[in-house]
């Protein structure tokens, strides 16, 4: 492998060695309080996400920045983002200097331009809801970053990814690492509402790009044996011996 390579592949932080990353903290009181003037009929007006993909059967979801395509460019606003602009903003600023100051999107930057978010949701969890395992498998999902920022939550919520389970904390900003298996088990009587956001670094390419197509940028029809797993990743052994 050249050096350029193993360099990329050291920078290459989409599917990073862990399961989840803390970017930071927000303080999400605005976010919960408008979150809390929902009603019912607000979370059960777009049924497309728990319809498409029966892991969410026990969840319900706003849509903010959203396409039912998953493209991973010029991505559509969602009426209810002129609610949650204003108060997630901040937490927006935060992740992009977040990935704007890591190398691989400060090179990225240079060559095709700055980075952006693709997706931006509210997910609700029922009480005693459970979304069960299961690896993110499309091109955009296999080429973004995914941060989990819980609004409300509490120590019964537990968040597994790989073989890690965790309790986020409300206002954390976390990344988690969507190539492994990750579920979730809401053991209280209570919601969980979580923003979750993916965020791209155009130009980045994805963990299998190197061992896959080392000269060629990531497009949907080089990448779709890897987005969707039909191949099973061998990055991470290798990514692993040079940490
Ligand atoms: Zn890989
Ligand atoms: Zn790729």
């Amino acid at each position: 492998m050249s050096k350029r390579s193993e360099e990329v592949l050291k920078e290459n932080r989409l599917n990073f060695d862990g399961n989840f990353k803390l970017l930071g903290r927000a303080d999400v009181s605005k976010i919960k309080a408008l979150v809390n003037q929902l009603t019912p009929q607000h979370w059960v007006a777009d049924q497309s996400r728990q319809e498409r993909y029966n892991v969410h059967k026990d969840t319900q979801s706003i849509g903010l920045v959203y396409d039912l395509d998953f493209r991973h460019m010029n991505p559509t606003q969602h009426p209810a983002l002129q609610m949650f602009g204003q108060a997630i903003s901040p937490i927006l600023s935060l992740i992009a200097d977040h990935y704007d100051n890591t190398s691989i999107g400060k090179a990225m930057a240079e060559k095709y331009g700055q980075g952006y978010c693709i997706r931006a949701n509210l997910v609700r969890l029922n009480p005693k809801g459970e979304i069960d395992p299961h690896q993110d498998k499309n091109f955009s999902l296999a080429h973004s970053h995914r941060i989990h920022i819980p609004i409300i939550t509490n120590p019964q919520v537990k968040f597994t990814v790989g073989d890690e389970t965790r309790c986020l904390q409300e206002g954390e900003i976390v990344e988690i690492n969507n190539r492994r298996e990750h579920a979730v088990k809401n053991e209280s009587g209570g919601e969980r509402v979580h923003l979750i956001f993916d965020w791209v670094i155009p130009g980045e390419p994805c963990c299998c790009a190197l061992s896959k197509h080392q000269e060629e940028m990531c497009n949907p029809t080089l990448c779709e044996d890897t987005s969707l797993m039909r191949v099973p990743c061998e990055c991470y052994p290798i990514n692993s011996s040079i940490q």
